[in-house]
């Protein structure tokens, strides 16, 4: 029995996750585009149908009606359930690592933002302002509220990629982009130094075999850029959950 309750308990947490990221494909598909994603219903970009209350059950709809519109057929992007699960799946991992404290509400926020520049980035080559100010407002109401990690962790963690990216950046024009650089500074105030060297790290190492990737399958030109926001915030969204112990664990192998 007490099993059943844990398994609806999970099951909702997963559905009140993807139910929050479904509204965040609103936003990365019509923010770029200037649309308004306060106003209008959700509806489908080939015949714009209005979508139907049930039509609305993340992830599960999508399969349901097999990654088609109901009304003309049209095929519906398999990424859209793909961030709905993703929702779910950080509101899993954000109880399982933080527990139900507050600490599990702002980085689950933090994520969401993240999720939303990842995908813009991924589009359009380019990251609002507007998503870094929000990064930057999260960060400043978890350090008012007394989250960890502590200030001084903080502001290191503000200028400890940001700024050798800046000055990486001022020597090579063109190694990093502008939204990159503010990515990290805002989102170094809210990780703190330990997890923002973590998330560039990992975000370093993807990039880099992505890089290769492209070189050897010569779909892209050695002087061609491709976002590298995306690998920034994977790294950033493994730094929250795993960067300590992979720190510990990276430490720990040199301490000889
Ligand atoms: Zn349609």
């Amino acid at each position: 029995m007490i099993y059943i309750i844990q398994f609806i308990f999970y099951l909702l947490i997963f559905m009140a996750g993807a139910g929050i990221f479904s509204f965040l494909n609103v936003v990365i598909y019509r923010l770029p585009r200037k649309i308004s994603f306060v106003t209008g219903r959700s509806h489908c970009p080939s015949c714009d149908a209005t979508l139907r209350w049930y039509d609305m059950v993340p992830v599960f709809n999508w399969f349901y009606l097999r990654g088609k519109c109901r009304d003309c057929g049209a095929r519906i992007s398999p990424r859209y359930p793909a961030v709905e699960a993703l929702g779910g799946v950080f509101a899993l991992l954000c109880i399982y690592r933080f527990g139900r404290e507050a600490e599990a509400i702002a980085a689950f926020v933090f994520l969401a933002v993240l999720t939303v520049v990842a995908f813009i980035d991924a589009d359009t080559m380019e990251i609002p302002n507007g998503l870094v100010i929000g990064i930057l407002i999260i960060a400043i109401v978890a350090w008012a509220c007394g989250l960890v990690p502590g200030w001084r962790d903080r502001l290191i963690g503000f200028a400890c990629v940001s700024v050798p990216m800046l000055l990486i950046t001022l020597a090579i024009p063109g190694a990093f982009g502008g939204g990159d650089i503010k990515l990290m500074a805002a989102a170094g105030l809210f990780l703190g130094w330990k997890q923002c060297l973590v998330a560039t790290f990992l975000a370093i190492v993807a990039g880099g075999l992505y890089g290769i990737f492209l070189l050897a399958a010569r779909k892209k030109g050695r002087k061609e850029h491709f976002a590298f926001g995306p690998f920034l915030c994977a790294g950033m969204a493994a730094a929250l959950f795993w960067g300590e112990p992979l720190l510990e664990w990276y430490l720990g192998l040199y301490h000889f």
